[in-house]
C-alpha cells in the first residue's frame, strides 16, 4: 500500500497519535479519486496494528487483514447496504450489530464512505450514534464535500483534508501501472494531482460518461451556448452520473475563480479553467460556482434527471447572466 502525496494528512495523523488523544472521529476530505480510502485503511491499521514500533507497521497479521479488507472488526457498512447506497433500514441493522463487542480484539473501526452521499434522516439516524459513542467503537468518515453533511454531524467529526499529489508523484504512482511520463503529464493537465481519476480514465475512459458530459458542457459555458450544454448534461441518465459531472463543473468554478483573481494555478482541468476565467468576470464565475455547489448538494435528493439536467443547465446561466447584469 503506497501512500502518495499524503504528507499532510499522515502529519495530522501523527500529531493525534502522538498528544495521545486520537479523535474517535475521523472525517477524510477530498475529490473522488484522491485517496480518502487508502488513507482511512491506513487509519484502520494504527488502530488495529499488533506490530512493534511505530503503526501502523503493514507487516503484522492485523495491518495485512486491514489491507485486505478481511478483519473481521474493520467493517464497511455502505458496501452491505443494498444497491450500495445507504438507507436508514440497512444503517439501523448494522448500528445495531455495532452495540456488540468487537470479534477479535477491543475495538471495532466503523469505516463510513461517502458520508456527503447519506440522506439527511440516514444522516439523523448516525447522528445518535456516534453522539454517545461506545468505548470500543472508532469512525473513520470519507466525504468528497463538506456541504452536504449536517453541521450536527460535522461537529462531532475531526475533519482531515487529502491532497492532490504533485505532478512528479502522479508520474512515478502512474508508472507502476504501466503508464509513461508523457501521458501521465497529459493527464495532469486533465485532472490534476488525482492518481485514482487518471487511473479510472486511462483504464477505463469510456465508462467515464460522467466525465465527457462535464468537460463538454463546461465548453458549452465558455462558448455561452446554453442549449450544447443542456444536450450534454442531458447525456447522462442517471442522478449519479449527473452529480459527479455536477462536482467537476464545481471544481473547474473554483479553480477558474482563483486563477482569475490570481490565488491559484489552474492545475486541473488546465485548458478549460483558462478558458471558463477569460469568457466571465470573477462575479459570474463565483455565481456558477455557487450555483452548481447548491445543485451539488441536492445530491441526497431523488430527482428527475431529465429535468434536472435542465434545471442545472438553466440555473449556471441565469446566475452567469445576474452577475453581468449587476
Ligand atoms: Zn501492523
Amino acid at each position: 500500500m503506497e501512500l502518495y502525496g499524503k504528507k499532510r494528512a499522515l502529519e495530522a495523523l501523527d500529531r493525534f497519535s502522538q498528544s495521545g488523544r486520537f479523535p474517535h472521529a475521523l472525517l477524510f476530505t477530498g475529490d473522488k479519486g484522491i485517496g480518502k480510502k487508502v488513507l482511512a485503511d491506513h487509519t484502520a491499521m494504527m488502530y488495529m496494528c499488533s506490530g512493534s514500533g511505530k503503526k501502523p507497521c503493514m507487516r503484522c497479521n492485523e495491518c495485512r487483514r486491514v489491507e485486505q479488507h478481511i478483519h473481521p472488526d474493520v467493517v464497511y457498512p455502505l458496501s452491505a447496504m443494498e444497491k450500495g447506497k445507504y438507507n436508514a433500514d440497512g444503517l439501523r441493522e448494522f448500528i445495531s450489530g455495532c452495540y456488540i463487542k468487537p470479534n477479535d480484539g477491543d475495538i471495532r473501526v466503523c469505516v463510513f464512505e461517502s458520508l456527503d452521499e447519506m440522506s439527511v434522516i440516514c444522516q439523523n439516524t448516525l447522528l445518535k450514534f456516534i453522539e454517545e459513542p461506545l468505548e470500543f467503537n472508532r469512525y473513520i468518515f470519507t466525504a468528497a464535500r463538506k456541504e452536504p453533511i449536517l453541521q450536527t454531524v460535522l461537529s462531532r467529526v475531526t475533519a482531515v483534508a487529502v491532497d492532490p499529489v504533485t505532478e512528479q508523484e502522479l508520474a512515478k504512482a502512474l508508472a507502476e501501472h504501466g503508464i509513461s511520463a508523457s501521458r501521465a503529464a497529459e493527464l495532469y493537465g486533465q485532472f490534476g494531482g488525482n492518481i485514482g481519476t487518471a487511473l479510472k480514465y486511462e483504464q477505463n475512459g469510456e465508462e467515464m460518461q460522467y466525465y465527457h458530459a462535464a468537460v463538454k458542457a463546461c465548453d458549452a459555458i465558455a462558448e455561452k451556448k446554453e442549449l450544447d450544454c443542456l444536450l450534454a448534461m442531458s447525456s447522462l441518465k442517471t442522478r449519479e452520473e449527473i452529480f459527479a459531472a455536477l462536482g467537476i463543473l464545481t471544481d473547474i468554478f473554483a479553480q477558474a475563480a482563483a486563477y482569475k483573481s490570481g490565488k491559484g494555478t489552474a492545475e486541473k482541468y488546465m485548458d478549460r479553467t483558462k478558458r471558463i476565467a477569460s469568457t466571465y468576470s470573477l462575479g459570474a464565475i463565483s455565481g456558477m460556482y455557487t450555483e452548481a455547489l447548491r445543485l451539488y448538494g441536492l445530491s441526497f435528493t431523488n430527482p428527475n434527471v431529465k429535468l434536472f439536467a435542465a434545471e442545472c443547465c438553466g440555473a449556471l446561466f441565469d446566475a452567469a447572466e445576474s452577475a453581468n447584469r449587476r
